[in-house]
């Protein structure tokens, strides 16, 4: 029996089914208040430790999302409910599941993908102190294993052996979620939106996480096929990589740039300059997680980044807050995020916040070869008004004698009204096209609504259509134009994109070999 669902992290896995939701074995309840609370405490510090123990060993974004649960372990504020239950004659693991599941309840019951994601970052210290609580070393999955259930939390990720393979199918989860992220940048194949698991399935299963689904109790027949699939997914992997040190070039020879989209300035670290052609996004609103940044802290995160590049260009885009990326202290509460105040319309709203990353991106462009852009414009105006902006802040910088430069001023293509009218924008310095936006607004198909997925696609004529005008008009008028959205990672969209007339792909870091090497496939 196949299932059907959304792949968030690409790959192919065969072994055994290793179910998630098994509740851990059962807690002895102890004989006093005291002793309770003695044995809730030592839990929390043997989770603590746990976790502490796992940052040492951990790279890329997991130190950040373990110290985060370290952090969350930490507030007097979620345990206090646990512990004041004590009181009333609970046992421990009883009091520590209530409190918890009622913080959990209130994250699943928010309207934004974000806060969602989040939820599954409690599940994980819930269960994390549970199984201290219980002492339970049996959950861990043999090598290899497919594990399913609901959702999985970001240490069991940290904690499974990936070594011998293995995958990750989920009823509900998020492409968004932390899990997705480590699983991308781990390679572990993982799909999502699977729905809830009729009974508990055993035995063998496939995890095809490149066209998103499993096969539960697979016949001969399907296990063939699919391991044709996953060695030919295997070697066009391989093949991908001996392109990765060339520039990109399709069959008959046409030159395709190809930049990295990053995120933290750490991202740059694990790539090597030499194989893109610069960053062609980074999007700022992760610095901007916890707390809003000063303005030395964003200009060291835009320096590092400019001075990784040297001379190639680093398009550092404003913050893009709202939609499904709120922002403590910044964005508002509405009822349509996406339609709401996002982007540039926020950042112009809140100038006194705009100022700040404009003179920290004014002050970085001295460092290298920066090009900056604005998410979510709409109208002309924006741009103008964004620009006035930059030239405000570019004279008191001046007047003060502190080192800058202004940077060329371009926009996100990403909203309907400029892609069909783009007329009103020409003289902008440059056009990134994002795919994602574009296409959920385009489609009326929200881009984390797995209900609608199939309705969110970049290759409809529709979307096609506006790619294809904005970058005719891009040659007819001299203005460069690239894209940056996912549709320009995926070798399934990328001979359509070229075919558009685009020569300029934005694509994230470990999508940078295959990228190249579908572009070597594609004829014109
Ligand atoms: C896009 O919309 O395609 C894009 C690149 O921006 P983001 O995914 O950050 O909205
Ligand atoms: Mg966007």
């Amino acid at each position: 029996m196949r299932i059907e669902g959304i792949p968030a992290s690409p790959g192919y896995a065969e072994g055994t089914l290793f179910n998630l939701d098994r509740p851990p074995a059962a807690y002895v309840a102890k004989a006093s208040e005291a002793e309770e609370k003695a044995a809730l405490k030592a839990a929390i510090g043997k989770a603590v430790s746990r976790l502490t123990s796992l940052v040492e060993t951990a790279d890329g974004d997991a130190p950040g999302i373990l110290e985060f649960h370290i952090a969350m372990l930490e507030d007097v504020a979620l345990s206090a409910p646990a512990f004041a239950a004590l009181g009333s004659g609970e046992p421990a693991d009883a009091a520590w599941r209530q409190a918890l599941d009622a913080e959990i309840a209130g994250y699943e019951a928010s309207d934004q993908d974000y806060f969602r994601a989040r939820a599954a970052d409690l599940r994980d210290i819930r269960d994390q102190v549970l199984r201290a609580l219980s002492e339970d070393s049996e959950t861990a999955a043999p090598p290899g294993s497919i594990l399913y259930g609901s959702d999985i939390a970001p240490t069991r990720f940290l904690e499974t052996d990936w070594s011998r393979g293995g995958g990750i199918a989920l009823g509900a989860g998020s492409t968004a979620s932390h899990v997705a992220m480590l699983a991308r940048s781990r390679g572990v194949p993982m799909v999502v939106g699977l729905g809830a698991f009729a009974d508990e399935p055993t035995g063998n299963a496939l995890l095809d996480a490149e066209h998103g689904g499993i096969v539960l109790s697979p016949s001969p027949k399907e296990i063939e096929a699919f391991r044709q699939s996953s060695s030919s997914f295997a070697a066009r992997q391989g093949q991908a990589q001996t392109f990765l040190a060339q520039p990109a070039a399709t069959k008959a020879g046409t030159s395709v740039r190809v930049q990295v989209n990053i995120a933290y300035p750490s991202d740059v670290d694990g790539i090597d300059i030499a194989t893109c052609d610069g960053v062609g996004l980074m999007r700022t609103e992760f610095l901007f997680g916890k707390a809003l940044p000063d303005e030395e802290t964003q200009y060291q995160a835009y320096r590092k980044v400019l001075e990784w590049a040297g001379e190639k260009p680093v398009t550092i885009r404003t913050i893009d807050a709202g939609g499904d990326k709120p922002i403590p202290d910044f964005t508002v509460e509405e009822t349509n995020p996406f339609l709401g105040l996002r982007g540039i319309r926020l950042s112009l709203a809140r100038s006194d916040i705009f100022r700040v990353q404009i003179r920290a991106l004014l002050r970085a462009a001295a460092h290298g070869n920066l090009k900056v852009m604005f998410p979510m414009i709409a109208r002309a105006e924006e741009h103008r008004q964004a620009a006035a902006l930059f030239a405000e802040e570019e004279a008191a910088l001046a007047s003060r004698g502190v080192a800058h430069k202004l940077p060329p001023l371009g926009i996100m293509v990403e909203v309907p009204s400029v892609a069909i009218a783009p007329e009103a924008f020409a003289d902008v310095a440059f056009f990134s096209i994002g795919s994602n936006d574009l296409t959920q607004y385009v489609m009326a198909a929200a881009r984390d609504n797995a209900a609608v997925a199939h309705l969110n696609a970049v290759r409809h004529p529709a979307v096609m259509r506006l790619i294809t005008s904005v970058a005719a008009f891009g040659r007819e008028k001299g203005i460069p134009v690239s894209l940056c959205g996912d549709a320009g990672g995926d070798p399934a969209a990328i001979p359509a994109l070229i075919e558009a007339g685009l020569r300029d792909l934005s694509v994230a870091p470990a999508q940078l070999a295959m990228a190249k090497a579908a572009i070597a496939d594609v004829p014109v």
